[in-house]
């Protein structure tokens, strides 16, 4: 039933609106035949008249139908790229720009120059273009140039239904600018794609499109799969779970590919670890397929090594050369792929034992895939398994909808997925891992069914199921919005509030962005007289300043982006980027809290933790230095980490988190980069191996600090003033009731400074700061006066911090001004 339709039909059946051309393409009859089975291939027709016909038009389709490789060969068949637009396909992951990009090149028998693609510092677009693949955030940042999109005549949003961030503006976006273009006689289309059916938040939503765009169903061929619930859920040990599974299926059940899910890449590489030792692959009797793969990890590390060694300055070209070169997050502009929170380069023998006693006679063909793995080593899913084994594709949730692996008969389901969370209060995020959505799972099953019936293990009963919510929420609703608002702005969209999102994020979430960018300096200042009306709308409609452009060009939050824009002041800004990179990876100490398993172990622990706690201090030094506290920590551990060649072992016997290193130094050169390329005239280089800043450049930097963090400010509730004693060695912040404590690892635990600023709050036994640095009260009104509500002398000691208000209230004293030596001036 599906016929291709011959080239002649197609060339009668167009109608005036539609391009006059028709481009033929010579596909590989291999490629044909594979083509023809592709359930949309029958849809071709119904969807090329619909986007004749429409300015949008939404394609919902299962995973596997052929959206992603067909519908932009139907595009480019009839001939929206054969002038000098091209056709745009914008995906949420990296790893489906770059693939899709390169599947699509074959199946059209055309070179990369023709069939591209564009992610975030890597691309290989030519003047030869006519489709691009590229991330959303790369679509997001070219819309800021040319904000009519002039060189596409299409736009493609694929995997709309991941409800990214950066997918849904664009999707806003693009409801605008379509329009737009057709009311200038340049006209375009939108094509919005999905794996799920649940798309009324686009369609339905008169906010977005005055018409509802005509919805394309793509019939899945799909095959029935059973589901298979476990009688109990197994809540810590699931990994250990997934693996009985597997080898249950691998001995018991007849052929057919196994794919696995798990939440993220250390998963993915023990599980991988442990198949492979109990069912051994061996090719041609020589090498096993670990071996080579553990020789291309070794590669890469002994070439990392060999460069670190060799080149005792780095420039910034080396970063990119480093093991963990693109970053562990996959999607663009700083929102994280929720999959691999970290990279995993440790290849050490798993020292797990191997219970399950499996009969290795059939070796078990075990593939790893998930974004950051080399695109080499991703390919091989796509491949047949070598004769007389069976396949095991161990996967992240890349493979529940943006790659599609033939020849899967099971699927192992952990029902887990790893998330990144966002806390309202402190605006501190963190990844765990949680239950999936009904959505997610019924995706990671019907993945069983694309050849033959097929069968789908979930490792959690059917009451747990039951539990899990329907649908994954957009991503936008979770995460606090400042960095978002701050992009928008940067596009000139100044009232956030009236966007059409596809799913808005709170009112309460867009006013405290807006007023967090205001009081950074990013946004005018609304006024602060007139009628409370106009007020209120100027509130919510701030423009963007100079230095909010300059911010929004730096991948990191607002509150780091002001640091890093304020940081060239006194040659600081090699330690501004040194801080910023520490501050946004997610903790580079090791833990030192960590419970001992055993009485002997406990001891060694004690020991461990006193060396540690030592060496953190000779990190925070001195006088000058110490009152830069945790961030001076942080930045001594960054740079005797450099000097030490950043090694495993180094930071093993330092306590660091080695990853965490490895990433500091790669957001090093990457906000470099940034910073560069906002001013290119001066031309930052970063040495990785810094020299220590003096104690005038520590004087900056707390300025700096204070700059950027200027709503973390506490202070330490004076003697006299202690009426409770849970206020001893208190501090008050101006929004909370509670007291909140320096936490006792931090280099100022003992200081206890009067006025500090921190990077975030933690609630354990008691609200603790972290990452906490000591500022001077003069500082205050002069660099914080948006927060300051200025009374006359005589008022009570100041600056104090007003709950009710939730300002500083102080007064311009002369003792406020650089008394006694001059401070350096930190330009605003
Ligand atoms: P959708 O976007 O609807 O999920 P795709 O267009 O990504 O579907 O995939 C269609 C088919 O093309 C899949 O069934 C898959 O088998 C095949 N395919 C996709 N990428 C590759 C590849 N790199 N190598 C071989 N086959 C592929
Ligand atoms: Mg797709």
């Amino acid at each position: 039933q599906n016929e291709k339709i011959s080239d002649q039909e197609k060339v009668e059946n167009k109608t005036p609106s539609q391009p006059a051309v028709f481009i033929p393409v010579d596909r590989s009859p291999e490629i044909q035949e594979a083509r023809l089975k592709l359930p949309v291939l029958a849809e071709e027709q119904v969807i090329m008249e619909a986007v004749r016909e429409n300015p949008c038009v939404v394609i919902c389709g299962e995973t596997g139908s052929g959206k992603t490789t067909q519908v932009p060969q139907f595009l480019y068949e009839a001939g929206y790229a054969s002038g000098s637009e091209i056709i745009g396909i914008t995906e949420p992951r990296r790893v489906a720009a770059v693939s899709m990009s390169h599947r699509v090149a074959k199946e059209m028998n055309l070179s990369t120059r023709v069939v591209s693609y564009q992610i975030r510092y890597e691309g290989n677009v030519t003047s030869d273009t006519k489709i691009k693949f590229m991330t959303d955030g790369v679509l997001l940042k070219e819309i800021q140039k040319d904000f009519l999109l002039q060189r596409y005549s299409v736009i493609i949003i694929d995997e709309a239904h991941e409800r990214s961030v950066y997918t849904d503006i664009l999707i806003g976006l693009l409801s605008r600018i379509v329009p737009l273009r057709n009311k200038k006689g340049m006209p375009m289309k939108l094509l919005v794609m999905s794996a799920t059916l649940r798309v009324e938040d686009f369609t339905d939503n008169t906010k977005l499109f005055r018409t509802p765009p005509p919805v394309i169903k793509v019939d899945a061929r799909q095959f029935p799969v059973t589901i298979h619930f476990n009688k109990r859920t197994p809540m810590e040990d699931y990994t250990g779970e997934v693996f009985h599974k597997i080898c249950k299926i691998h001995r018991m059940l007849p052929p057919g590919g196994i794919l696995v899910f798990l939440t993220g890449q250390a998963e993915v590489h023990n599980l991988c670890r442990k198949l492979r030792k109990a069912f051994p692959y061996r090719k041609g009797n020589t090498t096993t397929d670990e071996d080579e793969e553990t020789s291309e990890t070794m590669r890469k590390f002994k070439k990392a090594k060999q460069k670190k060694t060799s080149l005792p300055r780095i420039d910034l070209d080396n970063y990119s050369a480093l093991p963990v070169d693109e970053g562990d997050e996959d999607r663009e502009a700083g929102i994280g792929d929720e999959e691999d929170e970290g990279s995993d380069l440790d290849i050490g023998d798993d020292p797990a034992s191997i219970e399950e006693k499996a009969d290795p006679s059939i070796p078990l063909y075990v593939l790893p895939l998930y974004s950051l793995l080399a695109p080499e080593q991703q390919a091989k899913v796509f491949r047949p398994s070598p004769h007389g084994t069976r396949a095991c594709v161990v996967a992240t949730n890349v493979a529940e909808t943006s790659l599609t692996i033939p020849g899967i008969k099971y699927v192992v389901d952990c029902g887990r997925v790893k998330k990144r969370f966002y806390d309202r209060v402190t605006g501190v995020s963190s990844f765990r891992v949680t239950w999936t959505s009904q959505a997610s799972a019924n995706q990671r099953a019907g993945r069983a069914g694309r050849t033959e019936p097929g069968h789908c293990y979930r490792l959690y009963s059917s009451a747990v199921f039951g539990d899990f919510s329907l649908f994954s929420e957009a991503e936008i609703t979770r995460r606090p919005v400042e960095d978002l608002v701050l992009q928008m702005k940067d596009l000139n969209i100044d009232k956030v509030v009236n966007f059409p999102f596809p799913t808005s994020p709170s009112a309460e979430a867009l006013v405290a962005a807006e007023q967090l960018l205001v009081s950074l300096g990013a946004l005018k200042e609304p006024p602060r007289t007139g009628r409370v009306k106009e007020m209120e709308q100027a509130r919510l409609s701030c423009p963007i300043t100079p230095l909010g452009r300059a911010m929004a060009s730096f991948p990191v939050a607002p509150r780091y982006a002001k640091m890093l824009a304020l940081g060239r002041q006194q040659d600081c800004l090699p330690y501004v980027i040194a801080v910023v990179a520490a501050m946004t990876v997610r903790e580079i100490f090791e833990d030192l809290d960590r419970p001992a398993c055993s009485e002997d172990e406990s001891s060694k622990l004690i020991q461990r933790r006193a060396r540690l706690t030592q060496m953190r201090r000779l990190w925070a030094g001195q006088g000058a230095s110490l009152l830069l506290g945790d961030l001076m920590v942080m930045l001594g551990a960054v740079g005797a980490c450099e000097f030490a060649g950043c090694t495993p072992k180094f930071c093993e016997e330092n306590g660091l988190r080695y990853k965490a290193m490895v990433e500091i130094r790669r957001l090093r050169g990457q906000l470099t980069n940034a910073v560069n390329a906002v001013c290119p005239e001066v031309g930052v280089f970063v040495n990785p191996k810094m020299t220590p800043p003096t104690e005038h450049q520590v004087v900056c930097l707390r300025q700096i600090v204070l700059a950027g963090l200027g709503d973390h400010l506490a202070r330490r509730v004076q003697a006299e003033d202690i009426l409770d004693p849970k206020w001893k060695n208190g501090y008050k912040t101006p929004l909370l009731d509670d007291p909140v404590y320096i936490h006792p690892t931090s280099a100022l635990f003992k200081t206890l400074p009067d006025f500090i600023v921190y990077q975030e709050i933690m609630e354990t036994t008691k609200m603790y700061m972290r990452g906490v640095s000591a500022i001077e009260a003069e500082w205050i009104p002069e660099l914080l006066p948006q927060y300051c509500h200025f009374g006359s002398p005589l008022e009570s000691p100041s600056p104090w911090l007003c709950s009710s208000t939730g300002t500083i209230k102080c007064h311009r004293s002369s003792t406020f001004f650089r008394v006694g030596w001059q401070l350096p001036a930190v330009e605003m």
